[in-house]
C-alpha cells in the first residue's frame, strides 16, 4: 500500500514518510491508494481476536511497507499494558444505548489509544541522537495530554505542545504541564484551538522550517492515528453481530468519525455514522446544508471539540469528489481565499448515505448529563453527551452505540453544574493535583512561536 495526498495523487510515499510527515508538502492529508476490504468470511474471523491482536491485523494492513508484523504486534502490546482495562475498552449498557468506554488510559481520554501506539513507533523507527525529532502539537486539551503521556523522556524528540491560554479545563491542563519531563515544552497561545492548529499547520508547510528543526506532528492529521481508531469500531461491533448497529461519535477534527467510515471501507457492515457536535457546528452545517464555512471558534463545556476547521473532513472530501485532487484543491483554495466552499445536492446525497449530524448546545449538554444521572446512575462527560443527545434522532433500529470520548473527572467543573453524583478520581492522575505546574505563554504570532521553538532546541 502507498500513500497519496488529497491534494496530489501523483506523489507515492510509504507508511514511514507520511508517519514523520503527518502533513503532506503541498498541505493535503495523506491517504493510501488503496484501502483493503474484508469479506465477510474473514471479518468473522477477525471477530475471534483479542483487542491486541485484531489492532495488529487491522494496523497492519496500513503500514507493512515499514514494519514488521511481529514488531507491531510487540508494539501494540506494549501500549495498552498499563491501561486500566485490561480489553482496552469497556462496553456498557444503559438501557437502548451502548457506551464504548474509551478512556481508560493514562489521560482518560479516547486519544491515548492510537497516541501511544505512536509513542512506540516512534521508538521502533530508531531516531538517532544526531536528527533528533521536534514533534509539534496543537491541542484542544487532550490529545496534548496524551502526546506528553507516550512521548515524555523518550530519547531524541522533543514535544513541543500548543492550547489555547485559559480554554481548556484545569484538570486536562494539569495533566500536561506537571509532567516535569526534560523533553516537553508546554505552549498556552493566547487565542483559539484552531489559532494552535493555523500555527502548527503554517510551521509544516514552511519547508526550510521543517526542516531544519526535523519536525513532525502527532495531529490527527497523522493518518497513524486513524489506523489505531478504526480498531474499536470492528472491536465493538464484534459484540453486537448479525445487528444493524451505528455508532454517536463526539466530533471535533473528525479525526475519530472518520475512522469508522474507514472501517465501513474495509467492509464492516455500519449502518450510520452519526456526528454529533456541540455549538461549533461546522460539520453539522456542512453535513446538512453543503456548506464549509468556518466561523469564530465558541468555547463552549465541550472544548475537546471547539473546532471551526475540522481538519479530516478533507480526507472525506477526496472521496466524495471521486479522488478528484484538483477539485479538492480548488475547494481548498476558496475556502483560504473566500472563506468558504460550497457542496452541490449529489455530494450531500453521498455524505448522507453514511453520515448524519446533530448539534447539542451547552444548556442540552448539562441537561443530558443529569438526567443520564438520574437515570441511570452513572456521571458522563460533556463531550460523551453530546452523543447521548444526538443519538436520539436514530429511529432506524440500529443497536446505538456512544463512544465515550472522556472520562467525567477530566470536566468537573462541568459536571457539578449537571449533578451532585460524586465522580471517583480515578488512580492514573490522583497524584497530580498538587504538583507544580510549567508552562510559557506566547502571543498567537508564528514568530514568536518559531523563535521559542528554535530557543529551546539550539
Ligand atoms: C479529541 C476529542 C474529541 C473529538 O475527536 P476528533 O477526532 O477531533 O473528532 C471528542 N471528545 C474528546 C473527549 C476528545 O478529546
Amino acid at each position: 500500500m502507498e500513500y497519496i495526498s488529497t491534494r496530489n495523487k501523483n506523489l507515492k510515499y510509504n507508511f514511514k514518510d507520511i508517519f514523520f510527515r503527518g502533513l503532506a508538502p503541498d498541505g493535503g492529508l495523506f491517504i493510501p491508494n488503496q484501502i483493503k476490504k474484508y469479506s465477510e468470511a474473514e471479518i468473522k474471523k477477525l471477530s475471534l481476536l483479542s483487542y491486541v491482536d485484531l489492532a495488529t491485523e487491522i494496523i497492519f494492513n496500513f503500514c507493512s511497507s515499514s514494519l514488521e508484523k511481529n514488531k507491531l504486534n510487540n508494539i501494540i502490546k506494549k501500549s495498552y499494558k498499563n491501561f486500566s482495562s485490561k480489553e482496552v475498552i469497556k462496553l456498557k449498557k444503559f438501557g437502548n444505548l451502548n457506551l464504548i468506554e474509551l478512556y481508560h488510559g493514562p489521560t482518560l481520554a479516547f486519544k491515548d489509544i492510537a497516541m501511544q501506539v505512536l509513542g512506540n513507533m516512534y521508538d521502533e523507527f530508531n531516531i538517532s541522537s544526531d536528527n533528533k525529532v521536534n514533534i509539534i502539537v496543537a491541542t484542544s486539551g487532550d490529545t496534548g495530554s496524551a502526546a506528553i503521556a507516550a512521548l515524555n523522556d523518550r530519547k531524541n524528540i522533543n514535544v513541543f505542545v500548543l492550547h489555547p491560554h485559559k480554554k481548556i479545563s484545569n484538570i486536562q491542563r494539569k495533566i500536561m504541564t506537571t509532567i516535569g519531563s526534560r523533553n516537553i515544552y508546554n505552549i498556552a497561545i493566547k487565542g483559539t484551538f484552531d489559532d494552535c492548529q493555523k500555527l502548527v499547520k503554517e510551521m509544516f508547510s514552511e519547508n526550510d522550517f521543517r526542516k531544519k528543526i526535523n519536525m513532525s506532528g502527532v495531529n490527527s492529521i497523522n493518518w497513524a492515528r486513524i489506523i489505531c481508531q478504526i480498531v474499536y469500531y470492528f472491536y465493538s461491533y464484534f459484540k453486537f453481530q448479525n445487528k444493524k448497529v451505528s455508532f454517536v461519535v463526539p466530533t471535533g477534527n473528525f479525526g475519530d468519525v472518520f475512522a469508522g467510515y474507514v472501517a465501513k471501507k474495509m467492509g464492516l457492515p455500519i449502518e450510520k455514522l452519526i456526528v454529533a457536535t456541540n455549538e461549533n457546528d461546522i460539520l453539522e452545517r456542512v453535513i446538512n446544508t453543503g456548506e464549509y464555512k468556518p466561523t469564530k471558534v465558541k468555547p463552549s463545556l465541550s472544548p475537546s471539540m471547539d473546532v471551526q476547521i475540522s481538519s479530516n473532513f478533507e480526507r472525506l472530501l477526496f472521496d466524495v469528489l471521486n479522488e478528484d485532487d484538483k477539485q479538492v484543491s480548488i475547494f481548498m483554495n476558496d475556502l483560504k481565499s473566500k472563506g468558504s466552499f460550497l457542496l452541490n445536492k449529489e455530494q450531500i446525497a453521498i455524505i448522507k448515505k453514511d453520515f448524519n449530524a446533530k448539534k447539542i448546545n451547552d444548556k442540552e449538554t448539562i441537561e443530558i448529563i443529569k438526567n443520564f444521572s438520574k437515570e441511570y446512575n452513572f456521571v458522563i462527560d460533556p463531550h460523551t453527551a453530546t452523543a447521548v443527545g444526538a443519538s436520539k434522532d436514530i429511529k432506524d433500529g440500529s443497536e446505538i452505540l456512544i463512544l465515550g470520548t472522556a472520562h467525567p473527572y477530566k470536566f468537573l467543573e462541568t459536571i457539578k453544574m449537571a449533578t451532585s453524583q460524586e465522580v471517583e478520581t480515578p488512580k492514573q492522575i490522583a497524584h497530580l493535583m498538587d504538583k507544580k505546574e510549567n508552562y510559557d505563554i506566547l502571543e498567537n504570532k508564528i514568530k514568536d512561536v518559531k523563535s521559542y521553538i528554535l530557543g529551546k532546541i539550539s
